[in-house]
């Protein structure tokens, strides 16, 4: 989107009904190995490359995104994870998508990379559906979290060699991401700097303030050393194939 000119821009989406993809992210520590913009970049690698394939545009990302959690996102409280208040990124995507569906386009996909942001982006949608709604507009929006499933074959071959698969539920800079980024981002990862720390045993709830001795000290929720660049392309090439699936139904 802001590689082209307007009328470019304009005609794209008025005489191509072409999809814009908004990719939201955040800007999150993802341990020692993984820069902050892990979440964000790679959404908006996913927005790149399913936008190729459908003829789509790609708008510029939300790149902040909700507050990290401890049990989720290793929690706010360390240093560069730069986080918004929820009703500021409710209020955010919100005009982004207003402003996208006032200018006509009629198709629009919202790519998530951030597990915090779901529901706070679900209210965004919805609120901007309803507003162009009243203005007359007949956009419809598509919102993915772009790992939102995962064949378990895949998860056999990401967990292959690993005793006790630490499971989704603790995959924040572990190995997913990790072999994600070594495919899409390989100059920013530093594989030397993982640790290999005992995993956190989370209790079924939350404190205020956060109990920072809950989270292993690099911020990792499981360790990310056996991820490999083939394990990132298996997973990338994956999920790319989800999210084009669900944009191909809903947009034919
Ligand atoms: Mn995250």
């Amino acid at each position: 989107m802001s590689e082209l000119a307007w009328d470019e821009y304009q005609r794209r989406l008025v005489e191509d009904g072409a999809i814009v993809f908004v990719p939201v992210g955040a800007v999150e520590q993802h341990g020692y190995h993984l820069p902050l913009g892990t979440d964000w970049m790679m959404a908006r690698y996913m927005a790149r490359r399913v936008a190729e394939k459908v003829g789509g545009i790609v708008a510029e990302p939300v790149a902040y995104g909700a507050r990290s959690q401890v049990r989720t996102g290793g929690g706010p409280h360390r240093c560069g994870t730069t986080s918004l208040n929820a009703e500021t990124l409710i209020a955010l995507l919100h005009d982004v998508l207003d402003e996208i569906g006032r200018h006509d386009a009629r198709k629009i996909v919202v790519i998530d990379s951030h597990f915090e942001n779901r529901f706070f982006l679900d209210e965004a949608c919805h609120r901007a559906q309803g507003t162009l709604a009243l203005k007359g507009r007949e956009t419809r929006i598509l919102k993915m979290l772009y790992a939102e499933r995962i064949n378990p074959d895949t998860m056999k071959a990401v967990y292959q060699g690993i005793d006790n698969p630490p499971g989704l539920d603790l995959e924040h800079g572990g190995v997913l991401e990790t072999a994600m980024m070594l495919y899409c981002y390989p100059d920013l990862v530093n594989m030397s700097r993982i640790v290999d720390e005992p995993r956190p045993d989370f209790p079924p709830y939350d404190v205020f303030p956060v109990n920072p001795d809950w989270v292993p000290t690099s911020g990792c929720l499981s360790s990310g050393k056996t991820a490999t660049r083939m394990i990132g392309e298996l997973l990338v090439e994956e999920f790319v194939g989800h999210v084009t699936e669900a944009v191909r139904k809903e947009f034919p």
